[in-house]
């Protein structure tokens, strides 16, 4: 090999490494703005509305949650990094000590854009003007595309946006349920936020369905009775509307969702809203509870799984810089006050 060939390699290899770091760098610097966008805008949102004592509380859980995320973001982010300035932070923190203090001693047990969801129920009620009002408000909040870049299968900014959002209910009943996909999409932060919601936040069904597809295995998918009405939707951002979608190939596996999109997922299972929207379902209408079906479930299956989540989330904290034993996971409940205060 020739010292010309030699040097263009080096060349071509410095100019990968350099792009390596540049898209890193930029990933993280995309966390930071759309926290700070969303934590400005939404506390705008708030302030002064009618049920804003309610509302409160999920803005100090949105806090604690993507603080978490920038915790644990490979180029770590402290709350300070997600305000503009001291006076914000120090007002903000006065007000919301917890978030700022136990951002990386406990463990969310959502997204922050899953918070932004409920928070659009409260706000809106029905399901034409969530999704209306939701397109609007991220809009105003100019989050990057979160999709592939066009001709980069890599490239790609952290967003605090989830693409898709799920909207089901029963027939037998008025009552609809939301959920939104995992808007954390670089590194572990979604895998760790997965197994976190099978372990504390999912009915137990979803949870069990999702963990039993772990690493490919052929695992157990629950069967819902025909009453079931779900529909998924993502926002185009053209025309700035939600758009239906079909289900895709995982979650015809977990939940057994006719008109599927056969195509190759590239995402986790649980990763879509899907999942989200129908153990919400499960929690809380009785007659789908009965009715839907589970095969291999039992007490003993469910803590094999359990037990195995567990491990495998201990070993993923830790690289990101949380130390947690398989026994010792504290989650975050904005609603238990802790005596603790910044200012
Ligand atoms: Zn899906």
């Amino acid at each position: 090999m020739s010292s010309g060939n030699l040097s263009t390699m080096q060349m071509e290899k410095e100019a990968r490494r350099r792009k390596f770091y540049q898209d890193k760098i930029r990933n993280r610097e995309s966390l930071k703005s759309c926290g700070m966008n969303l934590i400005t805008t939404v506390e705008k949102t708030i302030t002064n509305h009618s049920r804003e004592a309610e509302l409160l509380k999920y803005f100090n859980e949105m806090l604690h949650s993507i603080f978490f995320l920038g915790y644990i973001h490979e180029y770590r982010l402290h709350p300070k990094d997600f305000v503009s300035t001291d006076e914000v932070h120090r007002s903000l923190s006065c007000k919301f000590p917890e978030p700022f203090i136990m951002y990386n001693s406990h463990l969310p047990t959502r997204t922050p854009f899953s918070i932004l969801l409920e928070m659009m129920e409260i706000l809106y009620e029905t399901e034409e003007r969530i999704k209306q009002e939701l397109a609007i408000l991220l809009k105003s909040m100019k989050f990057p595309n979160p999709l592939h870049k066009e001709g980069s299968k890599y490239e790609q900014y952290y967003t605090l946006e989830s693409t898709v959002i799920c909207v089901c209910y029963s027939n037998l009943d008025s009552r609809k349920y939301y959920g939104a996909s995992f808007c954390c999409r670089k590194g572990n932060a979604k895998t760790i936020l997965i197994d976190l919601s099978c372990l504390k936040t999912w009915h137990e069904y979803v949870s069990h369905a999702v963990m039993s597809f772990h690493g490919g295995a052929s695992g157990d998918g629950i069967t819902f009775p025909t009453e079931l009405k779900c529909r998924a939707f993502y926002r185009d951002w053209k025309e700035n509307v939600y758009n239906e979608k079909r289900p895709c190939a995982n979650c015809k596996k977990l939940f057994n969702l006719p008109n599927a999109d056969p195509d190759k997922v590239e995402h986790p299972f649980g990763n879509c809203a899907e999942t989200e929207c129908l153990s919400k379902l499960l929690k809380n209408d009785q007659y789908m509870q009965q009715k839907a079906m589970i095969p291999n479930h039992s007490e003993e299956h469910l803590e094999k799984l359990r037990n195995s989540t567990k491990a495998r989330l201990t070993v993923q904290l830790r690289k990101a810089g949380i130390e947690c034993t398989d026994n010792n996971f504290l989650f975050y409940n904005p609603c238990v006050k802790q005596n603790v205060t910044i200012c």
